[in-house]
Parts: C-alpha cells; sequence; structure tokens
C-alpha cells in the first residue's frame, strides 16, 4: 500500500494565500472526489501537487510514502508514480500520441525494463477499444486538433497506459457531453483497485453519478472544511454550496 498525504499545506500565488492549511490522505486502493465552489483552491491543490513554480509552498508538506514530493522536480515525482492530467494539456507538436505515451512509459522503467513496441500497441488496441476512441488518434500529433472532449478521453488513455499509483485529476468531466463523460468514468473505475489511488477534483456532483467516491471532501477558502462520504456529494446537490458555508459559518 501507498499513500499520498498533504499535510497543512499552504500555497501563495502572486503574494495572495490561497491555499490556507490543507490537509489530506489518500490511500491506494481509494477514490476521492474534492469538490467545492469556483476559485477556493482546488486547482490551486493540483498545480502544487505537479510542482508548477508559479504556486508557491510557504508551510506544509507532501508526502508520498514519507517521501518529500515538495523537494522532486516535476519528472521526478512522474516516474515516482503520479500522474496529473493538467501535465499533458498543451500540444506538442512533431510527436504522436503514441510514441508519447510509449516513452513515457519506458521514462518510468529501467533498461532491462522497457515495453517492446508489440506489447505496447496491443495494450493501446485494448484501452482505446474500452475508450471507444478511433485507431488513427494514436497517430494523430499529441493534442494537435483534439477537440475538448477527445483530450479529456486522452488523459485518460494517458491514465491507463501510464498506470501511476496516484492520479489528481482536475476537471477532468469539464465540457464533456454525456457520451464522453461515460466513457472518462469507465475509464477511471477501469484503473481502481488496490494499487491505484485518486483525487478526483471536479465541481459538479454529476461525475461522481458514475464514479461512486469512497471519500468526499470539500473546500471551501482555501481549506478542506468538510469530509463525508458518496452522500455527502449527493447532499451537496440537493443544498448547493451555500448550505453548507451557512452550517460551517465559513464564507467563499
Ligand atoms: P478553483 O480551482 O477551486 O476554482 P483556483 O485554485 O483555480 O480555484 O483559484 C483559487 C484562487 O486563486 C482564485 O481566487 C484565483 O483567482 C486565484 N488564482 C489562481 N491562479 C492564479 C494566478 N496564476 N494568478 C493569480 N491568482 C490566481
Ligand atoms: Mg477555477
Ligand atoms: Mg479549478
Amino acid at each position: 500500500m501507498s499513500v499520498l498525504e498533504i499535510k497543512d499545506l499552504h500555497v501563495t500565488i502572486e503574494n495572495k494565500e490561497i491555499l490556507k492549511g490543507v490537509n489530506l490522505t489518500l490511500n491506494t486502493g481509494e477514490v476521492h472526489a474534492i469538490m467545492g465552489p469556483n476559485g477556493t483552491g482546488k486547482s490551486t491543490l493540483s498545480a502544487a501537487i505537479m510542482g508548477n513554480p508559479n504556486y508557491e509552498v510557504t508551510k506544509g508538506e507532501i508526502l508520498y510514502d514519507d517521501q518529500n514530493v515538495l523537494e522532486m522536480e516535476v519528472d521526478e515525482r512522474a516516474r515516482l508514480g503520479l500522474f496529473l492530467a493538467m501535465q499533458y494539456p498543451s500540444e506538442i507538436p512533431g510527436i504522436t500520441n503514441a510514441e508519447f505515451m510509449r516513452a513515457s512509459i519506458n521514462a518510468k522503467r529501467a533498461e532491462e525494463d522497457q515495453i517492446s513496441v508489440m506489447q505496447f500497441l496491443k495494450e493501446l488496441d485494448q484501452k482505446m477499444q474500452l475508450l471507444n476512441m478511433p485507431e488513427e488518434m494514436a497517430e494523430r500529433y499529441l493534442n494537435e486538433g483534439f477537440s475538448g472532449g477527445e483530450k479529456k478521453r486522452n488523459e485518460i488513455l494517458q491514465l491507463m497506459m501510464l498506470k501511476p499509483t496516484f492520479a489528481v485529476l482536475d476537471e477532468i468531466d469539464s465540457g464533456l457531453d454525456i457520451d464522453a463523460l461515460k466513457v472518462v468514468a469507465k475509464g477511471i473505475n477501469e484503473m481502481r483497485g488496490e494499487n491505484f489511488g485518486a483525487l478526483i477534483i471536479t465541481h459538479y456532483q454529476r461525475l461522481l453519478n458514475y464514479i461512486t467516491p469512497d471519500v468526499v471532501h470539500i473546500m471551501m477558502d482555501g481549506r478542506v472544511a468538510l469530509t463525508g462520504d458518496a452522500e455527502l456529494a449527493k447532499r451537496l446537490e440537493n443544498e448547493g454550496y451555500a448550505g453548507i458555508s451557512k452550517e460551517l459559518g465559513i464564507e467563499y
């Protein structure tokens, strides 16, 4: 079992404190959802885990099995087994989607353990079928001309091919139609298991109709304000953030 621990994390952007002490523990085998109103720091949390240099960590820790993640470079974090969907949003000309994925897989593996082209293509084909992706998407240049929905689907394909220990998926559901949403959920559900943990960040409940989270956290004003089970997301759907903020006495 592995564990990703976020302890009293404070993050500042341009001298403004956005995260004001986030505490969260994610174990492999678990899927956690982080919900919360706009501007509350959800993407900031994801950026800090990823190691985006624009986000300054002023206090607190991120530990991966007791290793200090904050001291690691972005690629070190990836090799360790952290997957951040936002790592790949940009278009990279000149490298195909398939080449990128095979290179990423091999970058995490020792010399004698590189994935063969045959094995890679076999797995790729299988996962693409599961995600209803047309074969030609593997040979397209990375993200070039991908629609919003295709990019998200492709992120899930990368997730399934790279098999990280922990994934942080920020707004993986935004802008998706219902069919694409179901496909994304199917991919994430397929990944679930004792060697995988995920933080799914969303501000809508609808993705959680297809992925039942083990734990739901509500972030408000730069902190985890409330933690519960899947029922908490349903309550939110009925009451909105206003009800919960009033109950907790937190302004957002
Ligand atoms: P969420 O993902 O919960 O909607 P964000 O983490 O994106 O929230 O943003 C939290 C706060 O930080 C917001 O007030 C936002 O305006 C501010 N913020 C985010 N990124 C930047 C940035 N690069 N420069 C300045 N302020 C930022
Ligand atoms: Mg936002
Ligand atoms: Mg956000």
